[in-house]
């Protein structure tokens, strides 16, 4: 006997729901700029640890100059008072938790 193809999905069940992948936001060009690899290098050296980790006890070289407002969410992306030492595990989870924010309105 003929078998048929087995359904993938039976028809009394919802569609499963379609994956949204959030889009990346267009880098910002800034990040390409000799202006900015000299504040990132700046930052590391005035503060070779990451905040975040030292905060925690923990020594770990800072890698990736953060921007502790993000730039985003109305954060400047020039301040040095608006940067930071993070390693990139620290920057990984920081950006990670405000991608679900939004910028404030007004
Ligand atoms: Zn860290």
């Amino acid at each position: 006997m003929p078998s048929l193809p087995k359904p993938t999905r039976r028809p009394w069940q919802p569609a499963p729901a379609k994956r949204v992948y959030q889009q990346h936001e267009a880098r910002d060009s800034r990040y390409d700029t000799a202006q900015w690899q000299a504040a990132r290098k700046a930052q590391i050296a005035r503060c070779p640890c990451c905040v975040v980790c030292t905060s925690l006890g923990r020594t770990t070289p800072a890698t990736v100059t953060d921007h502790i407002t993000p730039v985003r969410l109305g954060g400047s992306f020039w301040d040095a008072n608006n940067h930071q030492s993070l390693c990139r595990a620290c920057h990984q989870a920081k950006s990670a938790s405000e991608r679900t924010q939004t910028a404030p309105r007004g």
